[in-house]
């Protein structure tokens, strides 16, 4: 039986407490015009009307914001980890103390609900809180006579200016993630944040320009083919962070590749949620309703591709819809009950629409959802698809929607092969009551984070990182930091008999 979702407070979407913030580039530590008249449009995706508009930069105001942050990066690079640490302290008290409005603005502007906002903007200052901790913590191989006659030690050194490029699905939450690790380090950033959702970045640009030195944190705005293409080709920036997609990633390496800049990328996942025939279905089914939908499924961990035994597939589906039937769509402006939002653009609802009408045709069936909405917003209800086969679009592409797949399998091996035979290699989950199960299994499993009975867990202690297609480097943790760092080794000569020619050899 399908119950019909309906939207929940669909008028409510007009009235929204948050005010757009100042536009222009954030360079130098202020708002520049910059060098084009272009502007694009930011949308309330739950109403379809512009909030504001933005510039497009161009490559001229990206190099404006590499010079800025050239020199300061010279200062800043200088700090003590102490002193960079009290500012990201600062940091996080800022993001805090505007909590509830940063929380309305990113709903504002991505339809996400009061609950993920809020949850996005924690994050965020406890990212800053880890970050400055750990700018004081950074440890390394000890020092010590590793040749002869000479003692060795490892310098930990800021890489220089890294570039930023930021998704619309958590964007101040990403920008987060990468500005706390960059900072710690004593690295200066460009960062240019999606033109689709640029509001809470330039927020944040406000609220730290008397925080942050000159030139330290520098933000310009506009398209990917122009601010960021020139991020990732610009000479003097040395290492370039991308979350996006893989086409986006892809893009952005072989542009770094003409300078051979570091290149640090999160890109897509399609997480497989494996459960075996010992798993607590129920824990399953809860897990998912949460971690398949948070975020409308707009979610690069997203739990979006089950694979399950046979023996308890039509039980498991069972608890699945009645678990998602319980999920209430609706504008953010609905409040706290709002578990479903309007996916971020017309654009982006028309691919999922049709990512759903291509898996119906290839076979699939909706066991719950599977329909829009009459707009405005773009809306799609939350969608369990069942029949779902192998090597089919459904089972391996990256959706971005709030679609969950199910599969079946009769035996486990091949189930794990499966698994793995994705260009991803995000996330993805285990679900048994078996010990030995549970220790194997992830062993065998090529993704960066792998999940127990769980999914979509995050701390910042831990790092968050892909495989293969899903990319390379670490957000979170002290790997970040390692990440954002270089290491340098000076080697101390302190046998001068013989002459150092001599005893080179
Ligand atoms: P996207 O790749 O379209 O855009 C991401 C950013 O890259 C935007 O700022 C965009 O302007 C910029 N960009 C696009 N083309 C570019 C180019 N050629 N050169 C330089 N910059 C370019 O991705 P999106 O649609 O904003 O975000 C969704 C994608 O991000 C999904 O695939 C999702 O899985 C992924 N994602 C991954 C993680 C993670 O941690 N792995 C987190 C969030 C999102």
């Amino acid at each position: 039986m399908d119950p019909t979702f309906t939207l929940a407070d669909p008028t409510g979407a007009e009235q929204y407490p948050a005010l757009p913030p100042t536009t222009g580039h954030f360079i130098g530590g202020e708002f520049r015009a910059g060098s084009s008249n272009s502007r694009i449009d930011v949308i309330n995706p739950a109403t379809e009307t512009v909030i504001t508009t933005v510039v497009a930069g161009t490559a001229a105001d990206v190099d404006d914001a590499v010079a800025a942050a050239t020199i300061a990066q010279r200062g800043w690079g200088r700090t003590t980890p102490r002193h960079r640490s009290e500012i990201l302290h600062r940091i996080a008290d800022v993001v805090a103390d505007n909590r509830a409005a940063l929380a309305a603005l990113e709903s504002w502007n991505t339809g996400k609900p009061t609950s993920v906002a809020e949850d996005d903007i924690s994050s965020a200052i406890d990212t800053f809180r880890f970050m400055a901790g750990a700018a004081r913590a950074i440890t390394s191989m000890a020092g010590g006579q590793y040749a002869a006659g000479n003692t060795s030690l490892i310098l930990r050194e800021p890489v220089g200016v890294v570039g930023v490029i930021t998704p619309w699905n958590y964007p101040l939450l990403m920008a987060a993630w990468k500005i706390a690790p960059i900072l710690a380090g004593g690295n200066s950033v460009v960062l240019k944040p999606s033109e689709q959702t640029p509001l809470t970045t330039l927020r944040l640009a406000e609220l730290l320009a008397d925080i942050v030195p000159v030139g330290v944190l520098n933000i310009v705005t506009g398209f990917g083919s122009d601010v960021g293409n020139r991020i990732a080709a610009h000479p003097d920036i040395s290492l370039v962070a991308l979350t996006g997609s893989v086409r986006s990633g892809q893009s952005v390496a072989e542009t770094a590749g003409m300078t051979l800049k570091r290149v640090h990328l999160e890109l897509g996942g399609k997480a497989p949620v494996l459960v075996l025939p010992d798993a607590d279905l129920k824990a399953v089914a809860r897990g998912v309703r949460v971690s398949g939908f948070w975020n409308s499924g707009q979610e690069c961990g997203a739990a979006c591709r089950i694979i399950v035994h046979e023996s308890v597939a039509q039980q498991l589906v069972d608890h699945l819809v009645r678990e998602v039937g319980t999920l209430t769509v609706g504008p953010p402006s609905g409040g706290i009950d709002i578990d479903i939002g309007p996916l971020v653009s017309r654009a982006h609802y028309e691919r999922v629409v049709s990512f759903l009408a291509r898996a119906k045709q290839a076979g699939a069936r909706t066991a719950i959802g599977g329909h829009t909405f009459d707009g405005p917003g773009y809306y799609i209800a939350p969608t369990v698809l069942v029949d779902v086969t192998r090597d089919s679009e459904a089972a391996t592409s990256e959706a971005f929607g709030p679609i969950v797949s199910v599969e079946t399998y009769t035996d486990l091996e091949e189930a794990i092969e499966r698994a793995n035979a994705t260009q991803y290699g995000l996330a993805a989950s285990v679900w048994t009551t078996d010990a030995g199960h549970a220790m194997r299994i992830p062993t065998e499993l090529d993704f960066g984070t792998v999940w127990v009975n769980s999914h979509l867990v995050l701390a910042n202690e831990v790092p968050w990182g892909g495989f293969k297609g899903s990319g390379y480097g670490r957000d979170l943790s002290l790997y970040a930091l390692e990440d954002y760092t270089r290491t340098k080794h000076v080697m101390f000569n302190h046998e001068w008999n013989p002459p150092l020619t001599e005893q080179h050899h």
